[in-house]
């Protein structure tokens, strides 16, 4: 019998999770052959400059997590472009496109999501691009031209940060939000409002509370009967997690793949990390998946170490950035709680929200003040009780509410 660490392992997904994954099993001392499946032909990258650098800048850093001949180096047997099809859990064996088979103990999911599609505007015979992978991104980069009239539909992280791209590329922008404000679901009314103004003043036109009816070569119709003249769209409305093959098992089904704090699903030995991943998040109160850079990267190094022999919680509270102009926004945990505290940091549009719960600072979002953050992640991984008239106040030292807790 192999020990915990002689096991084999495979990881379906070579994205940013499977890669810290695989890397974090090796480096944690895992003796037994590791596989790495990825369905793109690419080795493991980071998805972040897609929608920033990678669409204005010259010469971008590259996206890649490490250099080429890294993961043969640390003894991981990376197959790019080799998706997997098919699983027999009894045979622990998954099947690969062009039918080879791999032998597994333990398998991990990592297979992330995809883009979710507006057909609609696909058959309407204008250029339509959707936004997850390199060649995606390179797509849309070739695309946005100065003056070009660009339609964006979804006013989230992939609407606005494109958005903010083509502005910089002097393309002319739209966004078309269904909702009556921006990313609803993630941030706080003051923070939806200040981003709306942020990218008027920038030139974008915001459409909000309507919906694409119908589209054809020149524009869209939205849900008013009002028109949107385009030269392309841009669709941004979230994503679906890829999950064929663990619901295949009976480890997952379309919404995602539901975990313990260990990362282990319902079925024996198979896990899941990263965005496919659903997970009981104490801030929000509930499960969902948690589609961020930082959560690909440690939830999957906490299930890495679990795939060997600790039972480690993944309790870290969800993070994320997104840049847009000049403007840095950082949200943690579950910013849209029931009581929200704004504190107005005065200059240069500077301020940070609290989001309570019960009296419990359950998230909290800063805009262009990245110092601030930091204070507010300690106090929310907590979930500490503060005054909330002191986080309302400037002058109050955040790093002092520590001592309330
Ligand atoms: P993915 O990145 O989706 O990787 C999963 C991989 O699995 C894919 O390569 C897929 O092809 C592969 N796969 C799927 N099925 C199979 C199969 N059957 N066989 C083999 N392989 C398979 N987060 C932030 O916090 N800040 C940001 O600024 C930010 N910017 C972003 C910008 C863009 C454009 C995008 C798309 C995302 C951004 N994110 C950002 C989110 C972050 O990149 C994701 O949360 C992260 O990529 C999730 O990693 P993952 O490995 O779980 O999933
Ligand atoms: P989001 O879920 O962030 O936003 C999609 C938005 O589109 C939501 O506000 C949604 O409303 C709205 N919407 C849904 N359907 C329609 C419709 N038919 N017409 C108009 N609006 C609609 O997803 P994105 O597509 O922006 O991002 C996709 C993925 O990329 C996510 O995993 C995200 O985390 C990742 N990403 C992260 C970034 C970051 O963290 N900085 C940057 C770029 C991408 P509703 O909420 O009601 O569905």
């Amino acid at each position: 019998m192999p020990t915990e660490f002689e096991t084999r392992i495979v990881i379906v997904g070579a994205g940013q999770a499977g890669g810290c994954a695989a890397e974090a099993l090796r480096k944690g001392g895992h003796r037994g052959v590791i596989t790495l499946l990825g369905a793109e032909p690419h080795a493991p990258y980071e998805r972040p400059p897609l929608s920033k650098a990678m669409l204005t800048d010259a010469e971008p850093q590259s996206p890649f997590m490490r250099a080429e001949d890294y993961w043969s180096e640390l003894d991981v047997q990376l197959l790019a472009g080799k998706p997997a099809v098919a699983c027999d859990i009894k045979a622990r064996r998954v099947v690969l496109q062009g039918g080879d088979e791999i032998s597994f103990d333990k398998l991990l999911f990592a297979t992330g999501a995809i883009p979710r599609r507006l057909a609609l505007v696909e058959r309407s015979g204008l250029p339509t691009f959707y936004l997850r992978t390199l060649e995606d991104s390179q797509a849309l980069r070739s695309a946005l031209k100065p003056n070009t009239r660009v339609a964006l539909v979804g006013g989230g992280v992939i609407g606005l940060e494109v958005a903010a791209s083509a502005i910089k590329l002097g393309s002319q922008v739209t966004v078309i939000e269904a909702l009556d404000r921006l990313l609803v679901r993630a941030l706080p009314e003051a923070v939806s409002n200040y981003l709306v103004a942020l990218h008027e003043s920038r030139g974008v036109k915001f459409r909000l509370g309507v919906s694409v009816q119908a589209a054809d070569a020149s524009g869209l119709v939205l849900s008013d009967g009002s028109r949107v003249e385009a030269d392309m769209v841009v669709v941004g409305i979230g994503t679906a997690p890829c999950t064929e093959l663990a619901k295949s098992i009976g480890a997952g089904s379309d919404d995602g793949i539901t975990v313990d704090a260990c990362g282990a699903t319902s079925v024996t030995d198979v896990f899941a990390a990263g965005d496919v991943a659903i997970q009981f998040s104490r801030w929000h109160g509930r499960r969902l998946r948690i589609e961020s850079w930082a959560n690909a990267q440690n939830h999957a190094i906490a299930i890495a170490s679990n795939m060997m022999s600790q039972r480690i919680e993944y309790t870290a509270a969800p993070w994320f950035w997104s840049d847009q102009y000049d403007m840095h926004l950082q949200v943690v945990g579950d910013a849209t709680g029931d009581t929200i505290v704004v504190r107005s940091l005065g200059d240069e549009g500077r301020f940070a929200t609290f989001s309570l719960r019960d009296g419990a600072l359950v998230g909290g979002a800063t805009v262009r003040c990245p110092k601030d953050m930091a204070a507010i992640r300690r106090l929310v991984a907590v979930c500490a009780h503060v005054n909330p008239e002191d986080l309302e106040n400037p002058a109050f030292d955040l790093r002092r509410a520590q001592a309330l807790t």
